[in-house]
């Protein structure tokens, strides 16, 4: 379960929480590390130091400029955020997230992506829109931003507990629940692909107007993200975005009668 996580740091401007990052994955036992559009160095004295001999990590970590880019193969993308936003998102704790990663990682597709934000600003609302679930670590309502790498630290203890457990419940009840996983599932490339697939159509059907979008497509992103489609599902939303573009294709080049 643990090698299925991946911790996601987007826009850091201090290696030295890099280093304080990898060192708190490797102390709870993962090592994916993804870095979006990192603000500086990644490998510095500070990052190093800070890293206290978990540096490996940061040697390994994939930089990209995306988070599309970083959790384009998951199928469960999580968004750690210190303050609630304007539109609510399914909000979970930090021990209430470990709890589902058992489930959530049972089938071979399955990678969950841990996103955490910008020390200075966070997580923009878009970026917030990308996640499935928001995890929000409760502390003092007055004083809520924890230091990026304590966030970390917070989350992957509570999904090393969870994980322990799991390697203490009985081998069959894992093998039975295994069974009941038959469906694929989808990730969040594909996801991304359907969400423009929906805005070109409702725009062309005149449902939608980018112009005056009324959080249109975040209340998607909502509905749909909760949903947790199945790829069998998502290839027939696919196909009914496909038919309505043509029969309103067909509807504005049929001659009037
Ligand atoms: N000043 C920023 C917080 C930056 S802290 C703001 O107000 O949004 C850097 C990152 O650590 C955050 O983006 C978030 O991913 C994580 N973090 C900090 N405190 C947190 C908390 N209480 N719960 C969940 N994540 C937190």
């Amino acid at each position: 379960m643990l090698e299925r996580l991946r911790t996601v740091l987007i826009g850091t401007s201090h290696p030295g929480n890099i280093g304080g990052v990898a060192r708190a994955m490797h102390n709870m036992g993962l090592g994916d590390l993804a870095l979006v559009a990192p603000r500086g160095e990644v490998i510095t004295q500070d990052s190093i130091s800070r890293a206290s001999g978990a540096d490996h990590l940061l040697h390994s970590a994939h930089v990209c400029q995306t988070l599309d880019e970083a959790v384009a193969d998951c199928t469960f993308v999580v968004g750690a955020s210190a303050r609630s936003r304007t539109l609510p998102w399914p909000m979970l704790s930090p021990r209430e997230l470990a709890h589902r990663l058992p489930g959530e990682c049972r089938q071979d597709n399955a990678r969950v992506a841990l996103v955490f934000g910008r020390e200075d600003s966070g997580l923009t609302n878009d970026e917030l829109h990308r996640c499935h679930a928001h995890v929000h670590i409760p502390t003092n309502t007055d004083f809520s931003s924890l230091n990026l790498a304590a966030a970390v630290q917070v989350v992957a203890y509570e999904c090393r507990v969870a994980w322990l457990e799991q390697q203490a419940a009985t081998p069959d009840v894992a093998c039975a629940s295994d069974q009941r996983e038959e469906t694929q599932l989808v990730s969040h490339a594909d996801l991304e692909r359907y969400f423009i697939h929906l805005e070109q159509t409702l725009t062309a059907i005149g449902f939608h107007d980018p112009d005056k979008p009324r959080q249109l497509m975040a209340r998607m992103r909502r509905l749909y993200l909760r949903a947790r489609p199945q790829q069998i599902e998502l290839n027939i939303l696919r196909g009914i975005l496909t038919a309505t573009d043509k029969a309103a294709t067909d509807q504005t080049t049929q001659p009037p009668r």
